[in-house]
């Protein structure tokens, strides 16, 4: 079904180790992507037990070749020099329709040489978030991984009580990371590191691979994606929640989906997860963060720069610094969009600023907040007035800066500025009770509700009935606070 191909698995050990996966109970299939495989060139798609001993590791899939990656990490600001893939493999890679080279991973397929002393298998409940939360952002235009495929196992896996466990099948440009790179750069092995870095040059950089210093240049990439991608995630309320570097995408991808949520009502020092005790990957500091692991990339480049001594160091350090202007400059023109703005006026700051504020003071929801703008920019009338003034606590307050931004707007419903404003504002995003309300269906056997959530938040732009109700922020009853790692 898809032409695999294994130009990663060429890189010496340990970047890539050979191992199978270890067979489970009784794989039945959740969701197979038919579009994603048929843009990964797939012809035709067998049936759906076939699909299940497939992606579930049970029967290797022809031409695959299994081999789990080698990293290392910062965790939450300690480094690990050895994490790896302990319940991952990668089965190879494959050309898409659009000539780029994508690996394909399969996720909780058993122990590996990295697994430590974990058992190699993934929950169903992180499986079913990680499907839906990144079809969302695919869907939103945010570059991401894709979901392929879930596959139940028919076994239970123990967490804090057992779980049914579950395997997902991921699409990435590809799995390297920041911690790919410190783990060749703690061996001390500079064949291995060059050939790693040369590897990412040729894949995804290849324009750098002309520039005067081509690891500098590799640096100045991928600040860059990185810098427009938290924009974005920002402009949405996405808070990824495990922002250590061995979740940090060389390809300016969103990584590892863990115990990430979206804002609700709005709050710049917002965390879910459960293990952020000290509040480290809370929304607002995410750019600080993203520049954080930017810099311990750039110090595992250095021995293979140019450059030397105090020059070698303020090189690498402008680059990081580039960061800032870079992220500024996307976030200024999401922050245009999403008020129905031109493009470069210069009142989307201030407007922005005053309205987030507005938004934490008022206790509003971030999304339902934009939403309502967007409805009330298509038809500006009573109605739509007073959904959007329904949403905050001090109406006064917001009909001010209601006044100041109609001064400001030009959007028109039949305005491209239009297009835009809605396409920055998505209709749903996978609210955490939802998430939550289908996992738990399905830990009763009912994929029901999954299902039509993700049709849904996999079209953020629609507005219909189905949308609209699973649209709706959370009652007080049903906040969900905390959300927990895959692990
Ligand atoms: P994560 O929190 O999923 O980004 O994983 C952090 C590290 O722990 C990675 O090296 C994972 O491969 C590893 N890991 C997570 N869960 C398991 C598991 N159930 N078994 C083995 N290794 C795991
Ligand atoms: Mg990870």
């Amino acid at each position: 079904m898809l032409q695999f191909e294994h130009l990663y698995s060429t890189l010496p050990e340990p970047l890539w180790v050979a191992t199978q996966a270890t067979p489970v109970a009784q794989p039945e299939l959740i969701a197979f992507n038919a579009s994603l495989a048929e843009a990964l060139g797939a012809k035709e798609i067998p049936d759906s037990a076939t699909l299940a001993q497939w992606f579930s590791g049970n029967q290797p899939i022809p031409h695959a070749k299994s081999g789990a990656l080698g990293y290392a990490g910062h965790q939450f600001g300690n480094f690990v020099p050895q994490l790896g893939d302990g319940r991952a493999l990668l089965l190879g890679e494959v050309i898409d329709q659009n000539g780029v080279r994508r690996d394909v991973q399969l996720k909780g397929s058993g122990r590996t040489p990295f697994s430590r002393g974990g058992d190699g298998r993934s929950p169903l409940g992180p499986v079913l978030r990680e499907y839906l939360v990144s079809e969302f952002m695919a869907a939103m235009g945010i570059p991401t991984t894709r979901a392929l495929a879930a596959v139940t196992s028919g076994e239970r896996v123990v967490r804090q009580l057992p779980e049914p466990g579950a395997v997902f099948t991921r699409v990435a440009s590809s799995h390297i990371r920041v911690g790919t790179f410190q783990f060749a750069a703690a061996r001390r092995d500079e064949a291995l590191l060059k050939a790693l870095a040369d590897h990412v040059i040729e894949r995804h950089y290849p324009e750098a691979a002309n520039a005067e210093d081509p690891y500098l240049a590799l640096l100045e990439a991928v600040v860059a994606l990185q810098a427009v991608l938290i924009a974005r995630w920002m402009s949405i309320g996405f808070i990824h929640g495990v922002m250590n570097t061995d979740n940090c995408s060389i390809a300016g991808e969103t990584i590892d989906y863990g115990p990430c949520a979206f804002m609700e009502q709005f709050d710049p020092k917002k965390v879910f997860s459960s293990i952020d005790q000290g509040k480290r990957y809370a929304f607002d500091n995410q750019p600080a963060i993203a520049q954080w692991n930017l810099a311990r990339f750039a110090e595992t480049l250095l021995p293979l720069m140019k450059e030397e001594g105090d020059a070698l160091v303020e090189q690498a350090t402008d680059a990081i610094r580039h960061f800032e202007p870079l992220f500024s400059a996307e976030q200024r023109r999401l922050h245009a969009d999403k008020l129905g703005l031109a493009a470069d006026s210069d009142q989307a700051m201030s407007l922005m600023e005053a309205l987030e504020s507005h938004m934490h003071q008022g206790r509003m929801d971030m999304t339902a907040t934009f939403d309502a703008l967007t409805q009330y920019a298509a038809s500006p009338n009573d109605e739509s007035r007073e959904a959007l003034l329904a949403l905050t606590t001090q109406p006064n307050e917001l009909i001010a800066w209601l006044d100041k931004w109609q001064q400001a707007q030009v959007v028109s419903q039949d305005d491209e500025r239009f297009t835009a404003m809605r396409h920055a504002n998505p209709v749903i995003i996978p609210r955490n009770h939802r998430v939550q309300e289908v996992i738990d269906a399905a830990y009763e056997g009912d994929f029901a509700p999954f299902h039509t959530l993700l049709a849904v938040v996999a079209k953020p732009f629609d507005e219909s009935v189905e949308a609209r109700r699973l649209a709706a922020p959370a009652t007080e009853n049903e906040q969900v606070l905390r959300t927990f790692c895959g692990t």
